[in-house]
């Protein structure tokens, strides 16, 4: 298993959309121990690969608390088949959006019908912390981020604020 590296904001990569995943094989499999892998050790509890700079649809999440007890979920080609009329917020942060938090409200239940590891068919119901971040993950296998649920006036605050923060670790020279 390899870190990769985690894109971030404002890397034109994570506006693109993710291809879908023709055959889930060993090659797809190692990429997604990575992804897991680099997630992790981010820390963070979801990844999706556009993320290290891979545009296939593949997520992985991971919403145990116990850092003891793992419980890595594997999601490729997802696709939300329905989602609550119901909503409910959390605080959202991304790895790839680095120390930005914002309330983003998003259906508090969704169905996610996707391949899992060893490319079975699946279907899950979601709620709570995991229907949240399934929604935040498939997003970026659409090129969304959460920042673009918010007013044009916070967001550009944001990708001010990542700008300044790359100009300035460019210039580091050692
Ligand atoms: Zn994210």
């Amino acid at each position: 298993m390899t870190l990769r590296r985690i894109l971030t904001l404002p890397d034109p990569i994570l506006r693109k959309k993710s291809n879908k995943v023709e055959k889930v094989d060993k090659n797809i499999q190692n990429l997604m121990n990575d992804m897991l892998n680099t997630m992790y050790n981010a820390p963070g509890i979801g990844l999706a690969a556009v993320q290290i700079g891979v545009l296939k649809r593949i997520v992985v999440i991971d919403i145990s608390k116990d850092p003891e007890k793992k419980e890595p979920m594997y999601f490729i080609n997802p696709e939300i088949s329905w989602k609550s009329d119901f909503k409910e917020s959390y605080e959202e942060g991304c790895l790839s959006i680095p120390d930005q938090f914002a309330k983003i409200e998003r259906p508090s239940k969704c169905i996610v019908k996707f391949l899992d590891y060893n490319g079975s068919k699946k279907e899950l119901k979601a709620e709570g912390l995991l229907a949240t971040c399934i929604q935040h993950e498939i997003d970026h296998l659409n090129g969304i981020l959460f920042i673009d649920y918010l007013s044009k006036l916070k967001k550009n605050i944001i990708i001010k604020k990542l700008s300044k923060n790359k100009k300035e670790l460019e210039r580091i020279v050692v």
